[in-house]
């Protein structure tokens, strides 16, 4: 038998990509303040930036595209998706919105009665908890300990901790709470995925206290691939069982399209069967996203869709997606580079702390890293660590992240093995020259949002004390 895993599809459009040269990538980077956020991704040749909006569309899809009925009510690319969603996830009401923060912003306002009720979620995803702070309740992470460990191989590391869940509702009323999010995969831990055990048992608390349980369903079916290949007893069930299972323990769900959906737009709002509550969406819709037929989406996003719902749960799809990202993983490993474990579903994520030691966590490690990683082979990955963290409001504080990771993930369909060993060597041959690597501090920086904008210079502290560490190891020989 084949060792090898192929793409399961044969290519028939390319889009060619090109590797500007090093000097060329030296100036693009300086130029876009050390931060890859601002480079044209024209001057990027693989870009590991996200996996949202990013993926490659089947054939069948791009077909599908030209079904679109554009009607501003009643579309028939509306009926398809709805009764996709329903047969796949199991949910009567279902209306779509232009992506995961639009269903985000109509469905919150609805859940949240009062001022500083919490939701309770595993780890919310950041606009999830924007949205869950603009209607001024408080967005609590109840995820297990393991999570926050790079090295611990738990099966299931999205895993809400059962004991803080009831504890929370104990100490703080069950009236205080406005509903429990579920994240699946959990894509602030590192894409790890939730049992359905686990997924039961926070059901089981949500019944017996009166409170929603919904989905943050952004990668519903590599959640679903990860059930069958670690948990006892569905390693014989079909991906499609699994999903409908897994819907089954909730209320509702907000969904990005652009990640599981296969599409490069779109999201999904759905609910079991409480008709007032989606009676109270589709009004609210109507002036946030649009008309409850199309929520911001044309009808042809609507058709690829519905088909790109049909795609992600075939078996060979997930397998191939799974096992590339795993590929990566597993190279970077082999040569002892520290990466968080067990590999996600979605992304590879370094542990830029142990990779660079000698930077310290005001001067962003995994952003420097990037930068390292994009001058050595046109690669862009992001940082998810104290830049994206913030400053403490109160203090000013900086440095404040759990950890620091260099995110690199993978998009879905879009490259190939080949791609995923080129990237490992580029990480190799940074982690060659580790102690090279200049740590970066800000030139620019926002008061909100700063990850994205922010301009830096490399700063030669890191390089200063790098070459204190070496002459004094020196000396001791
Ligand atoms: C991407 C994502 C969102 C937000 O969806 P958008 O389509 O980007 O608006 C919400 N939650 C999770 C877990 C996500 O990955």
């Amino acid at each position: 038998m084949s060792t090898y895993f192929p793409e399961p599809y044969k290519i028939k459009m390319v889009e060619p990509i090109q590797l500007i040269p090093k000097e060329e990538r030296k100036r693009k980077i300086e130029q876009a303040g050390y931060n890859p956020f601002l480079l044209k991704s024209d001057d990027v040749y693989i870009d590991l930036l996200t996996d949202s909006g990013t993926g490659a569309m089947s054939d069948k899809q791009w077909a599908g595209l030209m079904m679109g009925d554009e009607s501003y009510a009643g579309s028939r690319n509306f009926y398809h998706l709805e009764q996709t969603v329903q047969e796949l996830i199991g949910y009567q009401y279902v209306i779509p919105t232009h992506q995961g923060r639009g269903a985000e912003q109509v469905l919150f306002p609805q859940l949240i009665h009062n001022q500083g009720q919490a939701v309770l979620g595993n780890m919310h995803f950041d606009t999830t908890k924007a949205h869950i702070e603009l209607n001024q309740a408080k967005a609590i992470n109840l995820v297990i300990d393991e999570a926050y460990d790079t090295s611990n191989d738990h099966p299931f590391k999205g895993n809400f901790d059962i004991n803080k869940l009831n504890s929370y509702i104990k100490k703080h009323g069950k009236e205080n709470i406005a509903f429990i999010l579920i994240t699946i995969t959990c894509n602030s831990a590192g894409g790890q995925p939730v049992s359905m055990q686990n997924i039961k048992e926070v059901s089981q608390i949500g019944k017996s206290n009166h409170i929603p349980v919904f989905f943050d369903a952004a990668r519903f079916a590599e959640n679903a691939y990860f059930i069958k290949k670690r948990e006892v007893g569905y390693e014989n069930k079909s991906i499609r069982d699994i999903v409908l299972e897994m819907f089954s323990y909730g209320d509702g769900l907000t969904m990005s399209a652009k990640k599981d959906g296969l599409v490069n737009i779109g999201g999904i709002l759905a609910i079991r069967n409480d008709n007032e509550l989606f009676e109270q969406c589709r009004s609210f819709i109507v002036p946030m996203e649009g008309f409850p037929t199309y929520g911001g989406l044309a009808g042809r996003d609507m058709e690829a869709l519905a088909i790109g719902l049909q795609e992600v749960v075939e078996f060979d799809y997930l397998e191939h997606r799974i096992r590339q990202v795993q590929l990566l993983g597993d190279l970077l490993k082999n040569d002892g580079i520290p990466i968080q474990e067990p590999i996600g579903g979605h992304a590879v994520f370094i542990d830029a702390q142990k990779f660079l030691p000698h930077i310290s966590k005001t001067q962003f490690p995994a952003h420097a890293l990037a930068v390292a990683l994009y001058l050595e082979s046109g690669i862009r990955g992001v940082e998810i660590g104290s830049l994206l963290f913030g400053r403490d409001i109160k203090t000013g504080e900086d440095g404040l992240s759990p950890l620091e990771l260099l995110r690199l993930t993978i998009p879905r369909r879009v490259y190939t093995d080949n791609h995923i060993r080129y990237i490992a060597d580029g990480i190799k041959a940074v982690y060659k020259k580790r102690n090279e690597v200049q740590g970066v501090s800000f030139t620019y920086e926002p008061k909100i949002l700063r990850h994205f904008t922010s301009r830096f210079t490399l700063s030669n502290n890191s390089v200063q004390k790098n070459k204190e560490t070496i002459t004094q190891t020196e000396s001791m020989k």
